[in-house]
């Protein structure tokens, strides 16, 4: 058994505990049912992701790495006034200060 992730936020360990099992890996996490009570009395206590079998672990490092990814990137924009490519961080236009352009419906 391998664990793979911690938090402190159990809702961020079973986030990604419904990604890995979505892709049929078997998992378990540790101190789930004491966390919410020991939080309370000691403080810290971190709920762990624990893969059950070796062979899947680098897979669910993987899985949980675009996890990651979904959430925090940005895709680029193209400028629609002087065609140039803004990461997608920007709101204006490194080039011309246009503004980025809506998401069409
Ligand atoms: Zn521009």
């Amino acid at each position: 058994m391998h664990e793979i992730y911690s938090s402190l936020d159990s809702t961020e360990v079973h986030m990604r505990r419904a990604l890995l099992e979505g892709d049929g890996i078997a998992t378990f996490v540790r101190n789930d049912n004491l966390s919410q009570l020991t939080n309370v009395l000691i403080g810290a206590f971190q709920s762990a992701l624990c893969v059950m079998n070796d062979e899947d672990v680098d897979r669910a490092r993987e899985l949980l790495r675009s996890f990651k990814g979904v959430s925090t990137e940005v895709s680029d924009w193209i400028c629609s006034q002087c065609k140039e490519c803004v990461p997608g961080s920007f709101d204006t236009c490194w080039n011309c200060q246009s503004f980025k352009p809506e998401a069409q419906p």
